[in-house]
């Protein structure tokens, strides 16, 4: 559906209509009702990049699951489980503002956007076997994480998942389950808090426009849109603007002329993904299961088999498979956005990054010029019984990784997430996709507190955030907090429709 309403100068201009920019304005719009927005999208339809259902994996990252965010084990055998633990609160806390979201109508259906699908880590080799142990152990010890089960034992990983076994030559093999987890469509819920903005007082939507520049002027910026079905270039100033345009944030970024955007660069990484529609075998599939990471593989390109429903389409991906690109948007990107992002001032760090990386480049080439047969292959490693018939490849969103110049001293390619703002708090822009968009309420959170703290100075302020995020204030991490947690999770859940 295209959107087409137009406010002028608004106190906030949204640029993109990703997860991102959709819970950061509908968080704004709730915490102050008075402010005005108007948020410009270049696709015709919304969220059709990496928020996209059938662009991402669509897991809502909890830290269950995915093996990433616990290293490998310690030499005293036990593994790291503090990350995981964060990412779950953080997940805790987007669920608690998509269930305000459903309670306060501004989101129906909840179905249509998040459902429950066990997540399970499986491991295969008496190495790995220990390594999962060792993270059950250091996970089930928390209450965030107390129903993990842990199986070495094939009849019940096969009750879990049976494609996981079936076929299977006789090595150790283990897993985790935990019933819980979730798979999400970020893009069916960005449009439905868009369909909800575009509807309230002083918010605009204005799709099929492109954002062409920006420029700083007194009380803010000064932003260049253009209409692309008609080719016409119109301004428009607000006080404040959130660059959320993913792959397209890093050229924006370097337009806007901000001190802070110096020497940031960008790397894309394209992704691929394995999909599989037959009805025996998504009905035999029922859960979302992570392994370990590949050879040189990047964390965000560890392979998972994932049981997805996407617009009521029921479905199996597996990947991605990492791929080389130089684009930085998977629709309306082009090859020339890598070169044309270097700068004076980042294409030092850009080689350092590329001399370091080489054996990165070598695989993502290597993965992106694979044959079905070697896909094949690597699905084979969770699935044994896979045959290429039932599978067909399909193209997954471009992730854009920001590199900063400490990155190049490193000579690392940083996969993380980084809120860029400018010194006067006027402009924001979100670099990075990783941990994702499953952490796009703390995201947003994150970017208020820095650029509209006023709006939670107040008492009045304070309730209505505490109203959206029950537990922003406090930390539910802490064991003498375990019950508030599950006090608030219940309700969530239930609203949220991820209970019986
Ligand atoms: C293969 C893959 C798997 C992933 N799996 C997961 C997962 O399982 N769980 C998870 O939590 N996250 C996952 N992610 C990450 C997640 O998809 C992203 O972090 C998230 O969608 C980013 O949202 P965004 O709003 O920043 O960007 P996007 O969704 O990309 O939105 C940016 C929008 O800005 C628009 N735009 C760009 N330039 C302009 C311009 N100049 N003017 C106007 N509009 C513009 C674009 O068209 C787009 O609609 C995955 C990503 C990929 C690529």
């Amino acid at each position: 559906m295209k959107y087409v309403t137009h406010i002028d100068n608004p106190d906030i201009i949204l640029v993109g209509s990703g997860v991102m920019s959709a819970n950061l304005g509908a968080l704004l719009k709730c915490l102050e009702p008075s402010l005005s927005m108007q948020v410009y999208e270049v696709t015709n339809e919304l969220a059709q990049e990496s928020s996209d259902g059938w662009n991402n994996a669509g897991t809502g990252h909890a830290g269950i699951c995915e093996l990433s965010y616990t290293p490998h084990q310690e030499k005293d055998g036990t593994v790291n489980v503090s990350k995981a633990i964060d990412i779950f609160e953080q997940f805790e806390q987007s669920k608690q503002f998509w269930s305000y979201a459903v309670a306060n109508g501004m989101a129906d259906h909840p179905r249509e956007f998040i459902n429950p699908v066990p997540h399970l880590s499986f491991v295969h080799g008496a190495e790995q076997v220990a390594y999962l142990k060792a993270r059950h152990a250091g996970l089930s010890g928390h209450h965030f994480f107390r129903e993990m089960e842990y199986s070495t034992d094939r009849a019940t990983i096969g009750g879990w998942a049976p494609l996981l076994v079936e076929g299977r030559a006789e090595i150790p093999i283990a897993a985790t389950k935990m019933m819980g987890g979730t798979d999400v469509n970020f893009g069916g819920l960005s449009r439905k808090l868009f369909e909800w903005m575009s509807h309230q007082p002083g918010c605009g939507v204005a799709s099929g426009h492109r954002v062409t520049d920006l420029t700083k002027v007194t009380g803010g910026w000064e932003v260049v849109i253009k209409d692309l079905a008609t080719g016409r270039l119109q301004k428009n100033r607000a006080k404040f603007v959130f660059i959320g345009a993913g792959g397209g944030s890093l050229h924006l970024l370097q337009k806007s002329g901000i001190p802070e955007s110096k020497g940031l660069g960008g790397f894309p990484i394209g992704g691929e993904w394995l999909v599989c529609e037959n009805p025996e075998l998504v009905r035999r599939h029922q859960a979302k299961v992570y392994g370990q990471a590949l050879e040189a593989a990047p964390t965000m390109a560890v392979p998972h088999l994932d049981a997805r429903l996407i617009d009521g389409k029921k479905a199996l991906f597996f990947g991605p498979f990492a791929a080389w690109t130089t684009k930085f948007l998977h629709r309306t990107g082009s090859w020339t956005d890598l070169p044309g992002s270097m700068r004076t001032d980042n294409i030092a760090t850009l080689l350092k990054i590329g001399i370091h990386n080489v054996p990165l480049v070598r695989y993502l080439i290597q993965q992106g010029t694979q044959s079905m047969a070697d896909r094949i292959k690597v699905l084979q490693i969770f699935y044994p019984a896979a045959k290429a018939e039932d599978w067909k490849l399909i193209d997954a969103g471009i992730r854009v990784q920001a590199i900063k110049k400490t990155d190049g001293e490193a000579g690392i390619v940083h996969y993380g997430t980084e809120v860029i703002t400018n010194a006067d708090r006027s402009l924001s822009a979100l670099l990075g996709a990783s941990p994702g968009a499953s952490v796009c309420v703390t995201v947003a959170r994150e970017v208020i507190a820095l650029c509209f703290p006023q709006l939670l100075a107040t008492e009045a302020g304070k309730r209505r955030m505490k109203a959206m995020i029950p537990t922003y204030d406090e930390d539910i991490k802490l064991p003498q907090n375990a019950a508030r947690f599950e006090e608030v999770r219940s309700k969530v859940n239930q609203i949220l429709g991820l209970v019986g």
